[in-house]
């Protein structure tokens, strides 16, 4: 899901194709990811898993994945956090961090996230209802939720907010321009 949230807000090759197949990978990825974690054996769910992670693959492939990307790499290099885990934990974050400039592309998105949306709320409001469902997401599939249930500390902040600013290759692709003292807050908030 964050390949495909990134892809589709990704700031320089943000292109109909990459759009397409997030939001294809969206839909199956939100209505498939709790059935296939708790019923390994619904093959149905797993198959639709399958495709849309793969759809997502190729949506940043297209369009090239950010700041969420950019900040999870330090958690897996200093701490072997896994990919996804180390996505999810900064993911809720950065979304908030990047809504002032990519709302109106996170609302675009919503449909294919949430099962309900008020067609009335503004986009930074349908913002944040995606980022509360999938901070509720992230807590219904067992997840930790903050870098102090990992065994991080406090005093890591400062390093991992350097190794984050490293990844010029990716905060390039960040609707909104990071900063190193962005990368602290946005850590900090993970904390
Ligand atoms: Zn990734």
């Amino acid at each position: 899901m964050v390949h495909a949230i990134e892809a589709y807000t990704s700031k320089i090759r943000k292109n109909s194709y990459s759009d397409m197949l997030a939001k294809q990978a969206l839909t199956l990825l939100s209505n498939n990811i709790v059935t296939a974690t708790f019923d390994g054996k619904n093959i149905v769910a797993r198959q639709n898993m399958l495709l849309g992670a793969c759809l997502a693959g190729q949506a940043f492939a297209n369009a090239p994945v950010a700041a969420v990307h950019a900040l999870a790499y330090p958690l897996g290099g200093h701490f072997h956090i896994p990919h996804g885990l180390s996505n999810s934990l900064v993911l809720p974050h950065v979304m908030d961090f990047n809504s002032s400039h990519c709302a109106n592309l996170y609302a675009e998105l919503a449909p294919f996230i949430l099962t309900t949306i008020n067609i009335q709320d503004s986009p930074e409001e349908i913002t944040v209802s995606v980022i509360d469902y999938l901070d509720s997401l992230i807590k219904k599939l067992h997840l930790p939720t903050r870098l102090r249930d990992l065994d991080i500390q406090q005093s890591d902040i400062t390093t991992l907010a350097d190794d984050a600013m490293l990844q010029t290759r990716l905060l390039v692709n960040n609707p909104k321009t990071v900063t190193h003292a962005d990368a602290l807050a946005i850590y900090q908030a993970a904390y």
